[in-house]
């Protein structure tokens, strides 16, 4: 997938939108979706300018992809979800659902989250 500069969170990373800031470091910044699907809803992000996470996996460094991981499980600890447990869910592409282009993590919590997938 070709990167779009323009995308709402490459707008954010720049100031040029808005965010609920959760927490941000050198590589990452965590905030709350904008339409909560649960009562802890916050998306992870890397400041790189990638995609998803197939273009993520490939070109970022050790540093980059364990920061967007170690940011995650920091996430669960300051929104107080860590301990009762919670989701972890990245879409990728078309077939995942994907549909803003700039890789993000779902970190979702709060309640019991039921079913890993609908039934089909
Ligand atoms: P996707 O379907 O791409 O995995 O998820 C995109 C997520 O981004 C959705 O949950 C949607 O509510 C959220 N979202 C879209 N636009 C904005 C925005 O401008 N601000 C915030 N905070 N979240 C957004």
């Amino acid at each position: 997938m070709a990167y779009d500069k323009n995308n709402v969170f490459a707008r954010i990373l720049r100031g040029e939108s808005t965010c609920q800031k959760v927490y941000e470091d050198k590589y990452t910044l965590a905030f709350h979706d904008i339409k909560p699907q649960a009562p802890v809803h916050v998306l992870v992000i890397p400041r790189r300018a990638s995609p998803d996470m197939q273009d993520f996996t490939t070109r970022a460094s050790d540093a980059e992809i364990a920061a967007l991981h170690r940011t995650t499980a920091r996430v669960a600890q300051l929104t107080g979800i860590a301990e009762a447990g919670y989701r972890y869910l990245c879409n990728i592409g078309a077939n995942g659902g994907q549909e803003v282009p700039h890789l993000h993590v779902h970190v979702f919590g709060g309640r019991p989250l039921g079913r890993m997938l609908p039934p089909t």
